[in-house]
């Protein structure tokens, strides 16, 4: 069998098949594992393409963690506790209490301060509201979280200072721009079900060392056989079986084939009579994340991360240990659907988010900028827009044996680590059992 895409759903697919005693070839364009989620060097610093958060709810990609024996490459929050800092304000925090959901919300949204009285109180209902969305609702999933927002007497300065706040870098979007049913599963989920379920995780490490570096040792252990920069140019359904064509290497002939590569590479690569919707696909869109890296030469920030508001910062995360710098502060900035970032110049980009910085953090105002730089992805995610969700294809495909996985496939979940690792477990399950009900069929036509 072949998987095609090396990325955190083509890891998770490999391993499961090859549990089921599978042989498996995963091929991968790239020159490492990982995809979307993966490290470089700069200068010696060791940083990420984008910050990477989970929660205690992202169940498969944190079992994910433990079978690749990279658990304690990352730290996980024992309790749900955000710092939200303003200019010229002490923080703010969005925390958890040891009561069961939804109470263990109570008391944090009674205190939150960039909100006041009226506004906290009409939150109650909203989110109770929002509680009882079905995610799997399709008339949910068509309407907008803004106008639902709206309905619900959540204000601009709500929508700016609390909604925005988990809705852009979870969906990836900004609450106008937002499903309803995707909104609503996020919630649920990560929220308002149990109570732990909202504790961020993070990597400890450089992403590479748990997305290619332990992901490789695992697949190597798993016997799975695994070609880098090699990229599948065609998937041709021969005989009950495939040919995967790459340029400039010999085709490789399987009878099962998993393709987690992004929706675009997707349309591209699907063969006739897969049933797949090129066009819905395509409608699927994407949506792009830049992250700023600021290393300053000392400490500016004394918390390991912070989200923030009143403010063009989205978010703040100290990656100093992680990369290896020994001295001084790296602080890392994802800013999610940034479109009008992504126009920027670095210079631009400078201009406008160092005073940023220094209005929010005052230690900043006397520190020195060692480091100022950009990475951009342009197409980070698909985009949970109203309507997505019907666009999005299952594992199955109308060919016995080829089975599509992806954090854009329908999993219920937005574009995420967790998303993409239970898309490929289902898609190996799908293939399992395909190749089960070809068994059959082959030795009744033997017969
Ligand atoms: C900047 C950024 C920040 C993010 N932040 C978060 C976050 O905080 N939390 C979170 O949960 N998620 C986050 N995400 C989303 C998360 O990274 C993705 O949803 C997830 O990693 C996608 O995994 P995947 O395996 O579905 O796809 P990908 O990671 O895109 O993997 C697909 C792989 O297929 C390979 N490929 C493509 N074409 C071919 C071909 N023809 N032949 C062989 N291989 C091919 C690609 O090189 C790639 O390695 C972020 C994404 C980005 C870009």
């Amino acid at each position: 069998m072949v998987v095609v895409g090396g990325g955190l759903a083509g890891i998770a697919a490999a391993l499961d098949c090859a549990r089921d005693g599978a042989s498996v070839t995963l091929l991968e364009s790239r020159g490492r594992l990982g995809g979307a989620a993966y490290s470089f060097t700069r200068d010696g610093l060791i940083a990420d393409n984008g910050q990477h958060v989970f929660l205690r709810c992202c169940t498969e990609y944190r079992d994910l963690l433990e079978r690749i024996g990279a658990a304690e490459l990352v730290t996980l929050q024992r309790r749900l506790a955000i710092a939200v800092l303003a200019p010229g304000r002490p923080p703010a925090w969005l925390s958890r209490s040891g009561l069961p959901a939804p109470l263990h919300l109570a008391a944090s949204v009674a205190r939150y301060r960039p909100l006041g009285a009226r506004e906290r109180a009409a939150l109650v209902p909203a989110l109770r509201a929002l509680r009882a969305v079905d995610p799997d609702d399709p008339r949910a999933d068509r309407r907008s979280f803004g106008a639902w927002l709206a309905e619900h007497r959540q204000g601009e300065r709500s929508v700016a200072a609390l909604w925005e706040l988990i809705v852009r870098p979870t969906l990836n979007l900004p609450v106008a721009e937002a499903s309803l049913a995707q909104v609503a599963q996020v919630f649920q989920q990560g929220l308002l079900g149990d109570r732990a379920a909202g504790d961020v995780g993070y990597a400890t490490v450089p992403l590479g060392e748990i997305h290619d570096v332990a992901a490789r040792r695992a697949l190597e252990r798993a016997r799975v056989e695994v070609h880098l920069r090699r990229a599948a140019a065609a998937i041709v359904p021969d005989g009950g079986g495939f040919r995967v064509e790459s340029g400039g290497a010999p085709s490789l002939i399987a009878d099962a084939v998993i393709l987690a590569v992004p929706h675009d590479r997707a349309a591209r690569l699907l063969p006739p009579g897969s049933g797949c919707d090129r066009a819905a696909l395509s409608d699927l869109g994407t949506s792009p994340i830049v992250n700023l890296h600021v290393v300053y030469d000392r400490r500016v920030l004394g918390l390991p991360f912070a989200a923030c508001v009143q403010t063009p910062v989205q978010w703040l995360f100290d990656r100093t240990e992680a990369s290896g710098l020994a001295r001084g502060q790296y602080l890392t900035l994802p800013l999610s659907c940034a479109r009008p970032e992504l126009e920027l110049s670095v210079d631009e980009l400078r201009d406008r988010f160092l005073p940023a910085l220094a209005a929010l953090l005052p230690a900043a105002r006397g520190a020195r900028v060692e480091a100022f730089f950009v990475t951009r992805a342009h197409a980070a995610t698909f985009r949970a827009s109203p309507g997505a969700r019907a666009l999005r294809p299952g594992p199955r495909t109308a060919i016995p044996g080829l089975a599509l996985a992806g954090a854009w496939t329908d999993t219920g979940w937005p574009a995420t680590m967790e998303g993409a690792v239970r898309s490929g477990r289902a898609a190996a399950c799908e293939v399992r059992s395909a190749l089960a009900r070809r068994v059959p069929e082959r030795a009744m036509v033997a017969a």
